[in-house]
């Protein structure tokens, strides 16, 4: 295999500003060096994409938004209960008047 170099231009920091040149490592796949590949830079941009939704994910006023989703949810299913908890108490109080009842006719 031919050492060609990475054929990615580079900003040089050592010369005037904006001034490229090419890219001083050797190229691995598609003449491209492993880290001006494109399925790298792909990669690394997803990477920092899905650094900064997580980011975002976790920020306050995000937080603040999940919070009151949750705070709503919960009423929910305290409501959910409730009805559950009504639902249950007359069902059973239902049953132990009826075995009352069933047992004083005996
Ligand atoms: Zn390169």
């Amino acid at each position: 295999m031919s050492r060609e170099r990475c054929k990615k231009e580079v900003r040089n920091r050592d010369y005037v500003m904006n001034r490229y040149t090419q890219c001083s490592r050797y190229a691995v796949k598609d003449g491209y060096c492993k880290q001006h590949h494109p399925d790298a830079v792909k990669k690394r941009k997803e990477e920092k994409d899905a650094r900064f939704h997580k980011q975002q994910e976790n920020a306050p006023w995000k937080l603040k938004q999940k919070i009151a989703e949750l705070q709503a949810e919960n009423k929910k299913l305290r409501d959910a209960l409730e009805d559950v908890i009504e639902a249950w108490s007359i069902e059973g109080a239902t049953r132990i008047a009826q075995k009352a009842l069933k047992k004083e006719g005996e």
